[in-house]
């Protein structure tokens, strides 16, 4: 009997794993896998939650208009070029269902976030790896890759899951020497964490050129991961495509709520921001005198190399702190398989995690 057969691409798609979130038989469990923020959510957001619930049976404003006017006010933006999404996930994804289709490309860096990839197997499209240097984006390697067929060039800034960045003026070459009519998407997910003086997020150069789109979220530092909620800064052309193919109540009333009184929340970002470096910067210590290697981060995670040894290795490390209620990510599917990469979590989690390296490294 003849079946529904999806379209190609769709079933080479190994579904994305989310970092893990249970640890069976452990007292307490200190989940340092998906970089979530350590602090939690953003009091006046959850407060504001509350108050959408009052609401629950009306539909949310399709338009985001107020959202849309507080991010804007924020970042000293345009309004009308911002198109919130359910994540910053669902602005990826209809970027590429918009601009790539079969037998396209995109190039995503070889360490990259794995969500373009998937986005583009999904369109039928060939996913692209550029070579990486000291796993931070190669510009040259990108550029590489190029051919008639490629469509999208994602840069991940800083990346995830390598907690590197490249300077402005690096993304800037980039886009001047990309074909015109390639989109160049610069997914910012972390630069609320950023202060060094040669980065920028990319809203600039969004409104530099007239195909450049930057994403962010506020999954990471605004805590608000469960709520999906992200946006992206987009030349006028693109907004208007993706209002007219994003649903029509794309985000969720208590989203709305939730996402623009953790703008205005800027107590809890300054505090959330300094309790992510204090603490990366500890681990970071505690690391090195462990004698582990890891890459300095730039994000609220940390990239950290393990042994080729049994017991001392990657798996081992990851299966060891599991037992012990620390669940921290595996890199396989990053092509980082020696490496763990790990969340920067409350004080207690990153102790614990201490303690427990301690007896396998001291
Ligand atoms: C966490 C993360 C996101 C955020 O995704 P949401 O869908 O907004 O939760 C996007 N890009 C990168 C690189 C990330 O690490």
């Amino acid at each position: 009997m003849a079946a529904p057969t999806p379209r190609p691409g769709i079933l080479d798609i190994k579904p994305y794993v989310a970092g893990g979130s249970s640890a069976p038989g452990a007292a307490k469990v200190y989940k340092l896998s998906s970089n979530e923020s350590a602090l939690g959510a953003s009091p006046k957001a959850i407060e504001a939650y509350k108050v959408a619930s009052e609401t629950l049976h009306l539909y949310p404003d399709g338009s985001a208009h107020a959202l849309r006017e507080k991010i804007a006010e924020t970042f000293r933006l345009d309004a009308n070029n911002i198109v919130c999404g359910s994540g910053s996930d669902e602005i990826l994804q209809l970027l590429t269902k918009a601009y790539v289709g079969e037998g396209d490309n995109i190039i995503q860096t070889e360490h990259g976030f794995l969500v373009y990839a998937l986005a583009a197997k999904s369109c039928g499209a060939e996913p692209r790896f550029a070579k990486e240097k000291h796993l931070a984006t190669d510009v040259d390697a990108i550029l590489e890759l190029v051919d008639d067929r490629t469509r999208i060039v994602f840069v991940a800034n800083p990346n995830n899951p390598t907690g590197t960045y490249v300077p402005d003026s690096a993304l800037r070459r980039l886009r001047e020497e990309l074909r015109d009519d390639i989109l160049l998407v610069i997914d910012a997910a972390y630069a609320e964490y950023m202060d060094e003086p040669d980065y920028d997020s990319g809203a600039a150069m969004v409104e530099d050129f007239n195909n450049v789109v930057m994403t962010r979220t506020f999954s990471k530092i605004y805590g608000l991961g469960g709520m999906r909620l992200g946006w992206g800064y987009c030349p006028a052309t693109i907004a208007d495509v993706l209002n007219r193919i994003r649903g029509p109540f794309n985000v969720n009333t208590a989203a709305l709520a939730a996402g623009a009184a953790a703008l205005d929340d800027k107590e809890f970002l300054s505090k959330n921001r300094n309790f992510n470096r204090e603490e990366r910067d500890w681990l970071a210590q505690q690391l090195d005198g462990l004698g582990l290697d890891f890459v300095p981060s730039f994000g609220n995670f940390i990239l950290v190399k393990f042994p080729d040894a049994p017991g001392l290795n990657a798996d081992d490390i990851q299966a060891y702190l599991k037992s012990e209620g620390v669940i921290v990510r595996e890199m396989g599917p990053y092509k980082l398989g020696e490496y763990l990469r790990i969340s920067i979590g409350d004080k207690e989690g990153n102790r614990k995690l201490i303690e427990l390296l301690e007896k396998k490294f001291r």
